[in-house]
């Protein structure tokens, strides 16, 4: 630990950083308010820019939606398929046609469009309570051509840990522990698949402000302020944004593809600030790049609190510290990443921040 060296405080001070929400659901498919509603409950809870992916749907795009609502930039995706292989899609102008037996369609269609996208919530396990038990899985890993993954969806966490209706009431009453950690499997396929090439993982809510019915009983699971709380997706800018929509919507966009993105858990505590990069000679890469092997390269982690931070090389942990600054020289070739948890109650730790990956090739 200790001061830090000029270099170090370079590469932070130049970085401008954004937080967003990823995934919402507006009145335009199944969600419950409208975009306007939506952006105003953003601007209260503090978040710089959202995106929608409404089902099957580009409504909202097409009536002139996007833009800034106060310190809010609105952006509007997709999300396209029915009963599996969900995906997120973002800077597209036309519907994209569903092809739940064929997702690469999908994702060549949003590519051709110049769109990028991300696969949904992978490996989602259904609850008995919502839409029939049934879980929207990712079925096809020979797909290609995707930016990258969700990791991290509150909604659908939440939905594979209410199995029953004690489940179901205690994850409604400490929606905390819905999210200690996000699941092993997505983990493992994003670890495993950004080692073949460049994944960028986002976090996400799939807000909908879904009313959960049980008889003469509702419950609203989870409304939108509560989950702009939860997971969200923050973006590193080397200039800020400039009001310029167009220009702001680009270098938005530009950031999520490139994956100089971290994902965290708001609930756990506020994560601005935490950085991943590696250093050698005079230069610096950020998270989500690609750098050639050198010797003396320097990984390092900032956290803004004191965290477990571990160090992850190919899907392998290698090293893990309780502490605010996490370095370490690159020795080999891999793809690296920091995961951060923290204390929550007595021995539990929960997951925190998850930074993206720098590939050293
Ligand atoms: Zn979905
Ligand atoms: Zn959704």
């Amino acid at each position: 630990m200790g001061m830090k060296t000029l270099d170090e405080k370079k590469i932070l001070n130049r970085l401008f950083e954004y937080v967003g929400n990823m995934h919402i659901h507006s009145t335009s498919s199944d969600g419950t308010k409208s975009i306007e509603d939506i952006a105003r409950i953003a601007q209260k809870t503090g978040l710089d820019f959202i995106c929608f992916n409404d089902h099957n749907t580009l409504k909202g795009l097409h009536d002139g939606k996007e833009g800034w609502y106060e310190d809010v930039l609105v952006l509007i995706g997709i999300e396209v398929n029915k009963r599996c292989n969900h995906y997120l899609a973002y800077d597209v102008y036309d519907i994209i046609p569903d092809s739940d037996s064929n997702p690469q369609q999908v994702i060549d269609e949003v590519n051709r469009q110049g769109g990028f996208g991300f696969i949904a919530h992978p490996f989602e396990r259904g609850s008995p309570f919502i839409d029939g038990g049934h879980g929207f899985t990712w079925n096809d890993w020979t797909v290609d051509g995707y930016v990258g993954i969700s990791i991290w969806n509150y909604s659908s966490d939440w939905k594979g840990k209410a199995q029953s209706i004690l489940t179901a009431l205690y994850y409604y009453y400490n929606p905390g522990d819905a999210i200690r950690y996000p699941n092993y499997k997505t983990l493992e396929r994003w670890d495993t698949e950004s080692q073949k090439r460049k994944i960028v993982a986002i976090g996400d809510s799939d807000a909908h402000d879904y009313t959960f019915k049980r008889g003469a009983l509702s419950w609203i699971i989870f409304p939108y302020r509560f989950l702009f709380r939860a997971i969200n997706t923050h973006i590193l800018l080397t200039r800020p944004l400039t009001r310029n929509f167009k220009d702001d919507k680009l270098r938005v966009y530009s950031a999520l593809k490139k994956g100089n993105c971290f994902v965290s858990n708001d609930m756990i505590g506020d994560s601005r600030g935490f950085r991943f990069f590696v250093r050698w000679e005079d230069k610096e890469a950020i998270m989500g790049e690609e750098v050639e092997f050198r010797k003396g390269m320097i990984l390092i982690a900032e956290s803004p609190k004191k965290a477990i931070i571990r160090l992850i090389r190919n899907g392998k942990q290698i090293k893990s510290i309780m502490d605010r600054v996490l370095r370490y020289e690159v020795d080999e070739k891999g793809v690296y990443r920091v995961e951060l948890l923290r204390p929550v109650f007595f021995k539990k730790k929960a997951a925190w921040i998850f930074s993206n990956p720098i590939y050293v090739r």
